[in-house]
């Protein structure tokens, strides 16, 4: 295995692969039966190959992620082979205590008196002014202070703008987690967050790095352009070595559901040096990117600029699912999620009014409540 460091934590080295625990193996098809016996044997695997980060979230399997995790570690006897990683759930905080409940209801499911590293989940620009609002900066140095957590830092998902906005709005952040792949890479944060946030010595996290796994199986024209390489090279080769090519990378999250699974991503980190990708790699990856582009409906940056809208719709969100949708081949999928996340609240393509607000603001002139209808009845359909 390679290491990398946090520039802002120098005294830690941190495995260039890292084990999500957001897709673990589990038993009937239920999210929050987790195969016990098969996660004890990929933490063990995992510590074998050099894996020192996992990563947890309040939310994963229906809740049940992050103790299955602590029991794991217990049986295992593996807790000090690892720095341990979980999310507070922002959306579901409500008051300023909420903060603290979360955390102690986190290191109770873990079965440990300390987190390594502690995120604001998935920030957004929204997200960000609760987390002002409702003191979570304040109150995530107490627990630093107390040693409830060592490491303090966010994930993301949100246009670049609102990136940038909530690294430049904390002098405290140690490090960020972010959406990056060789389709992605200009979305969200993209490359240019990474460089932002490197240029204040904030270190990165990468998360999808498969594209929920689309990348590890490609259609045939993406297999066609990487076959041209001389060298054989699996599509989940390419999809890693991508994304851990930049420099400012320190780890690469993958959520991992077998010890095959662990084995191969620990093998591809291991070679993976960061600025190793020659210049005739790259153009394969770019090759790759165009075909993958060629299939998105609708030309949004997921800049933002168009929200807030009046009537709640979230725009960028839409076109998100709608594209990821048809260039993924995962209409079910994100149908489901489109429901769910979006339609429930009443933010989806269905409530506009076609009032016209957002149209002047879009730097890529889209025909917004046109296609907001398009997307939505593709996505219900
Ligand atoms: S046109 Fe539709 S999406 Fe745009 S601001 Fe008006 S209601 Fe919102
Ligand atoms: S619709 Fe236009 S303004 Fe809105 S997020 Fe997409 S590209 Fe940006």
């Amino acid at each position: 295995m390679l290491y990398r460091r946090f520039p802002r934590i120098p005294e830690l080295e941190i495995s260039a692969m890292s084990l999500g625990c957001m897709r673990l193996p589990t038993i009937g098809g239920d999210a929050g039966a987790i195969d016990e016996a098969a996660f004890d044997a990929m933490l063990v695997a995992a510590a074998d190959q050099g894996i020192n980060y996992l990563d947890s979230a309040y939310v994963y399997h229906k809740g049940m992620s992050e103790k299955a995790m602590g029991a794991a570690l217990d049986r295992t006897g593996l807790r000090k082979s690892f720095h341990l990683a979980t999310k507070s759930p922002v959306w579901l905080v409500k008051e300023a205590g909420d903060w603290e409940r979360f955390l102690d209801e986190q290191l109770a499911r873990l079965g440990t008196d300390h987190l390594d590293f502690y995120l604001f989940h998935a920030l957004s620009h929204e997200r960000w002014d609760k987390v002002r609002r409702l003191g979570g900066l304040e109150a995530f140095e107490g627990f630093k202070r107390d040693g409830r957590i060592r490491h303090l830092g966010f994930s993301f998902h949100d246009s670049l703008t609102a990136f940038k906005e909530i690294i430049d709005g904390y002098p405290g952040w140690e490090f960020c987690q972010i959406q990056y792949n060789y389709v992605d890479r200009d979305f969200q944060a993209g490359q240019a967050g990474l460089r932002h946030a490197a240029a204040k010595e904030i270190g990165a996290i990468i998360m999808e790095p498969l594209r929920g796994g689309a990348l590890a199986s490609p259609p045939a024209e993406v297999r066609a352009a990487f076959n041209s390489w001389p060298v054989p090279r699996l599509p989940l080769e390419w999809a890693l070595r991508f994304a851990l090519e930049p420099q400012e990378v320190v780890t690469v999250l993958s959520g991992m559901a077998s010890v095959r699974q662990v084995q191969e991503n620990a093998g591809i980190a291991s070679a993976a040096r960061p600025n190793s990708l020659t210049q005739a790699e790259m153009a394969i990856l770019d090759e790759a990117r165009t075909f993958y582009k060629r299939r998105e409906r609708v030309p949004c940056s997921t800049c933002g600029y168009c929200q807030p809208c009046p009537n709640g719709v979230n725009i960028p969100e839409v076109f998100s699912i709608y594209n990821s949708a048809a260039m993924y081949d995962t209409k079910a999928d994100r149908s489901a999620w489109y429901k769910v996340s979006l339609l429930k609240a009443g933010a989806g393509g269905n409530s506009c009014t076609a009032c016209g607000v957002c149209l002047p603001k879009c730097p890529q002139g889209i025909e917004i409540p046109y296609r907001l209808a398009e997307a939505h009845d593709y996505l219900t359909e």
